[in-house]
């Protein structure tokens, strides 16, 4: 009989010739568990996802609850739905006043298709402007706004009108005109490496895009949900998107997205065409009471309260002469060491460690951390030193 593995790697689409194959019976919190029963820290929260940690008991039981009453009824947007409801006047009651309106979507490329659909039709413009290094989903639309030609040419043709600008660089910003429908960017750039705009670029694009009427849509679908330290990462640059788009982080483990925006420009679906934005399972009940569940828990249990602690515990244990920089904000962090071989090599020891790490797509130069918003000091120090004992490995081998 075939194992788990070898028919994973034959009747599961691969996407790598490197996949980790681990393979995993069941998670809690922060932990991982493997088919033999050894624990792996996931210092990475499946990519930004777990920030509630895994499998929390508060998220597992609204899911549990909503099973029991109802799962998929109706295509989007048309019965009323309590979990899609009182998950969209919570996250609302989270958001500066203008974002008011909520459409949910399953993924974060999904949230970002919408959000640039809504951009053109609601202006009647059709150039799209990103960042370069910019990830913003693995979808046509979403692939058209990534800021790395890479992993696009084997795609093309897509989006024809789309234009991007180098991160804090102000003279680029003349380049958003009255032609321009939006302006998508993250308010951190995630898959790069974590690289934060300067406080002052990001109000000067702001102000740009107000006086030509180009959209900002600000892409939160990896620093939302508290990673930062805020419940969205806009907050640090006292600016507010027309357009916001979040996942990931939002639905406690749970597949769920959204775009959100004024009423009045969301309003602009309804007609030429009618449903000018359709969904099966976007905003799928039991996700939703997931979402929600994953909210209170993060202000009942106040995860963010200890962030800047806990940062600033990585920061300063983390230090060797090996690493060149640290960038980050909240519990999202790139450790650099400028050489993608020895990060390579650190990952596989860490993680052959129990301490589940990994790169960046656009930054393989830098190892990625961000824990659940749960890890505790006595956690954090004993990865950090896991970490230094898999860097001076390395160290010690060159
Ligand atoms: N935007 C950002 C900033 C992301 O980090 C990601 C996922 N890494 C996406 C969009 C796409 O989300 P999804 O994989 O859920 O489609």
């Amino acid at each position: 009989m075939l194992t788990h593995r070898q028919l994973f790697l034959t009747h599961n689409a691969q996407t790598s010739d490197a996949p980790l194959l681990l393979e995993f019976e069941r998670a809690d919190g922060v932990f991982m568990y493997d088919v033999t029963g050894k624990s792996y820290m996931d210092l990475i929260s499946g990519i930004g996802v777990s920030n509630v940690g895994h499998c929390h008991p508060k998220v597992v039981h609204a899911i549990h609850e909503q099973l029991d009453k109802y799962m998929h009824l109706m295509v989007y947007g048309e019965y009323v739905q309590s979990p899609q409801v009182l998950l969209a006047k919570q996250l609302t009651t989270l958001l500066p006043a203008s974002l008011n309106n909520v459409y949910f979507t399953n993924s974060g490329s999904e949230a970002i298709e919408g959000a640039l659909k809504l951009a053109k039709r609601y202006t009647n413009r059709t150039e799209l402007i990103a960042f370069k290094n910019a990830y913003h989903g693995s979808s046509h639309g979403a692939l058209s706004v990534m800021g790395v030609e890479s992993f696009k040419s084997s795609f093309r043709p897509l989006l024809p009108d789309v234009n991007f600008l180098s991160l804090n660089c102000e003279a680029d910003l003349e380049r958003i005109t009255h032609k321009t429908a939006a302006v998508i960017i993250e308010p951190i750039q995630g898959e790069a490496g974590v690289q934060i705009p300067h406080e002052e670029f990001m109000r000067k694009l702001r102000y740009r895009c107000n006086d030509v009427g180009a959209l900002l849509i600000l892409d939160e679908i990896q620093t939302g949900f508290g990673r930062t330290g805020k419940w969205f990462a806009f907050e640090h640059f006292n600016i507010v998107p027309d357009v916001l788009t979040i996942a990931k982080g939002m639905g406690g483990g749970m597949p769920i997205g959204a775009f959100i925006a004024p009423q009045k420009m969301m309003s602009v679906f309804k007609n030429n065409p009618i449903l000018g934005h359709i969904t099966t399972f976007g905003g799928h009940p039991v996700c939703c009471a997931a979402s929600l569940a994953t909210l209170k828990t993060i202000q009942e249990e106040g995860l963010m309260d200890g962030i800047e602690v806990k940062e600033s515990l990585f920061k300063s244990l983390l230090v060797h002469s090996s690493i060149k920089e640290i960038r980050g904000k909240g519990l999202m962090f790139a450790v650099e060491f400028g050489n993608f071989e020895q990060n390579k090599r650190i990952i596989d020891i860490c993680i052959s460690n129990g301490v589940v790490v990994d790169w960046f797509l656009h930054c393989a130069t830098a190892m990625r951390i961000a824990p659940p918003l749960t890890i505790t000091e006595e956690q954090i120090k004993w990865a950090c030193a896991i970490i230094l004992a898999a860097i001076e490995e390395v160290y010690d081998s060159i």
